[in-house]
């Protein structure tokens, strides 16, 4: 008969020592499969029929540890793994909780690849595929109460686009910063906000200054219950307001706050730590910037309610039940909803194809 271990009860070392190998030995197995994986995505969700999404399934056989399913309704077979973001991966659970804690550290792809000993390409795709996932739980983010709204813009960056769908000749890299010194249709505008119980977001909303139709698209679906909204002088902001009955307060060109000490601090200083956090990826290509922007929100929203031990197992259990269609090939796509080919349509330019 076996009788239940009270790990409490033992004081002998040998004992305790022998009992951490084994433990030792059984993560380091279950880490080395994709079992571990299945069983957690399974934890934290009904298995359903990928095909026809009925939920009418029977168990059908296992596969290398993997529960197999058959669904009653298409007859079509799946398991746990079907449809979740790690399908296709042949990455054991060891690395692809390693390519979890490259994301939270903000590791380059270099760095991680290294870490989680494989290829560039593999790591890149693999941390695409889980923060292109943070995108419905950053768009479930409503903000209310007091909120604060502004503009960020940044530069084009056409990095990782092939020569002959450049829309303009490459540039070389040149410093950041002038945020917003001459804002102009090149410059990217991302229109963001934040409210008074931490919640925020940040969307790419097109190019050139913010107008009335941006705000309309982008930030009045974030907005629900407002009491006060403040933000700079544009009018742009002015006439949605009025639009939308908010109780806008607008700060003045040149001054810090209005008479009520209504300001901009919080939106200001999330402005500056995008700044640092876009800086240590060393240039964010803009077909991926709103990734990245939901990434930036994500984090936030981790260090604000997570102890760091914790902030691991949230993410990872966040995402893996996600699915997407991101793969090895597809990767590189433009996933931005700016068309850079209209945007630079005045260059007349056209990319050599390169024929041998
Ligand atoms: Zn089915």
């Amino acid at each position: 008969m076996k009788q239940k271990l009270n790990i409490e009860e033992i004081n002998d070392i040998d004992e305790l020592r022998k009992l951490l190998n084994f433990i030792n030995n059984k993560i380091e197995l279950i880490e080395s499969s994709k079992k571990a994986l299945c069983d957690l995505i399974l934890k934290n969700h009904e298995p359903i029929c990928p095909n026809c999404h009925s939920n009418s399934i029977n168990k059908n056989g296992k596969y290398k540890g993997k529960q197999n399913y058959i669904c009653k309704e298409c007859k079509k077979k799946f398991n746990g793994l079907t449809n979740s973001v790690f399908h296709h991966t042949h990455l054991s659970f060891k690395q692809i909780e390693q390519a979890f804690e490259c994301v939270l550290h903000l590791f380059s792809i270099r760095k991680t690849a290294k870490i989680m000993k494989v290829s560039i390409k593999t790591a890149f795709t693999l941390r695409h595929k889980i923060i292109v996932c943070l995108k419905d739980i950053i768009n479930s983010f409503v903000l209310n109460g007091d909120i604060e709204l502004d503009e960020y813009y940044t530069s084009i960056n056409l990095k990782g686009t092939k020569k002959e769908n450049m829309p303009r000749m490459s540039k070389k890299r040149t410093s950041h910063g002038n945020r917003k010194r001459g804002i102009n249709s090149h410059k990217i505008c991302i229109v963001s906000g934040c409210d008074e119980f931490d919640n925020m977001f940040f969307a790419i909303s097109g190019t050139g200054p913010v107008t009335s139709d941006m705000i309309k698209e982008h930030v009045v679906p974030r907005i629900r219950n407002t009491k006060k909204i403040i933000t700079d002088c544009k009018s742009s902001y002015e006439s949605v307001a009025k639009e939308k009955n908010w109780n806008l307060k607008q700060i003045k060109a040149g001054t810090y706050s209005d008479e009520d000490n209504n300001n901009l601090a919080e939106i200001n200083s999330l402005h500056q730590q995008l700044d640092i956090f876009l800086s240590n990826f060393r240039g964010v290509s803009t077909k991926h910037l709103q990734q990245y922007l939901d990434l930036f929100c994500f984090l936030r929203y981790l260090n604000w309610t997570l102890d760091y031990s914790d902030q691991l197992i949230e993410f990872r259990n966040k995402i893996f039940i996600k699915n997407t269609d991101i793969n090895y090939l597809n990767v590189c796509n433009n996933y931005s909803n700016l068309d850079f080919h209209d945007i630079y349509k005045g260059y007349n330019f056209h990319p050599l194809k390169t024929t041998t």
